[in-house]
């Protein structure tokens, strides 16, 4: 029997990392461009020069926020497609000079779309290197630089985990790799690329390109409160890529098809919004965060964190995201228990949602050294910017009476 209690009066969402409402302010700024400037902006007419200005005024202001040039921004139709074209457009560049196929590396905890996208690779006879990440989340510099050969073609490692939230050390393998590409240089190698998966990292790290040494960045709107089904991929200048979608040549020939207008003024007001917001809603998050987990562990004593600790800091830098939680409840079953939850108008996640459909256990949980047992026992749960302390409240009261009706 389920406990007899009130579910909470408006949903509570703690899914953040699935994917987020959209900021009223984005939807205000993307209403003209369906009825009123919805012109082609490759159209020469004025309708379509209104439309091309808005795209052009987006790129614009994504790249002072990435410290980028206009150009170096490519708008894709979401992060898994960014990512698709920055492995695969690599790949393909990287074959169309060299006549030959070559070899990636990327963490052993990339989201599905880096993963499927090495495997498919792996299937047409690229050679795959996957880096164990350590049993808190972070994968280690000095392995990457490891698993180099003179035919690597590219390195990914995603920026923000998306199932334990452990950030990354972009900036050093960044530096690390540039330093390989001067040797590489000098011995007529040709370089490697680095991209990184930021799609989880953009609400609340520094998205400065060069300072993370990036060559590819992908990032989408669909995680920062922006329209689903955007997205963009900077490429650094130089960079050699080949496009997957052929068409009229939009996108710099990078991604061709008609713009989503309204999508990219959509992506580029999310990510304007909550550049500008950043440092105090991660303080904010943080301390909703560290409230519920103490709560909760003095109520529940055997729950155990997955991934990063929560007040862990490297350098004065974040190594956890903000709103990210990721724990066990040994002798619970994660997924029955977001049936339950529902129940209550309390939406969790269990991992990656975007596994979802596939009740296949944490793939990221198990490079992190965790059981089947423990995989299954873990649930996440992502704060975002309309959680508050009553929610959090409620959360704490029902859930140890849940599970003490579970038994
Ligand atoms: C959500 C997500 C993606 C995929 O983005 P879509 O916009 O859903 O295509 C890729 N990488 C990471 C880390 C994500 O969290």
């Amino acid at each position: 029997m389920l406990p007899k209690l009130k579910p909470y009066k408006t949903p509570i969402y703690l899914d953040h990392a699935a994917t987020t409402y959209l900021d009223p302010l984005v939807e205000k700024a993307m209403r003209p461009f369906w009825q009123k400037i919805y012109g082609n902006p490759s159209g020469l007419y004025r309708q379509g020069v209104e439309a091309k200005s808005a795209v052009e005024a987006a790129r614009k202001s994504i790249a002072s926020i990435l410290r980028a040039r206009t150009e170096e921004i490519i708008f894709t139709a979401g992060g898994a497609e960014s990512v698709n074209l920055a492995i695969l457009g690599s790949a393909r560049g990287y074959f169309k000079r060299h006549k030959k196929r070559g070899h990636l590396i990327a963490s052993a905890i990339e989201h599905a779309s880096v993963l499927h996208s090495l495997k498919a690779l792996r299937e047409e006879g690229w050679k795959i290197s996957l880096i164990g990440p350590d049993t808190r989340g972070f994968v280690q510099p000095n392995e990457v630089i490891k698993a180099l050969r003179p035919d690597t073609v590219l390195v990914s490692v995603i920026f923000a985990n998306n199932e334990v939230g452990s950030i990354q050390p972009i900036a050093q393998i960044g530096r690390r790799l540039k330093a390989e590409n001067a040797k590489r240089k000098a011995q007529n190698l040709h370089p490697v690329l680095f991209h990184s998966d930021a799609c989880q990292a953009a609400g609340a790290l520094d998205l400065n390109a060069h300072k993370l040494g990036a060559d590819l960045l992908s990032l989408n709107g669909g995680k920062i409160y922006g329209p689903k089904q955007t997205g963009l991929l900077f490429i650094k200048t130089g960079t050699i890529l080949e496009p997957l979608i052929y068409g009229g040549g939009q996108e710099r020939g990078l991604r061709s098809g008609t713009q989503n207008v309204a999508g990219i003024v959509g992506l580029a007001k999310a990510l304007e919004l909550i550049s500008k917001k950043r440092v105090r809603e991660n303080r904010r998050l943080i301390g909703l965060r560290n409230y519920f987990w103490k709560n909760l562990q003095s109520k529940l004593p055997d729950i155990i964190l997955n991934g990063p600790k929560l007040d862990e800091k490297h350098s004065g830098k974040l190594k956890r995201l903000p709103n990210n939680l990721n724990f066990q409840i040994p002798g619970v079953e994660g997924e029955s228990l977001v049936f339950y939850l529902d129940r209550y108008n309390i939406a969790i996640g269990t991992g990656s949602a975007c596994d979802s459909g596939q009740s296949e256990p944490s793939g990221v949980l198990k490079a992190l050294g965790l059981g089947s047992k423990a995989v299954k026992s873990s649930i996440r749960i992502s704060l975002g910017k309309r959680t508050t302390l009553f929610q959090l409240n409620f959360f704490i009261e029902i859930l140890p009476k849940l599970l003490a009706s579970l038994k």
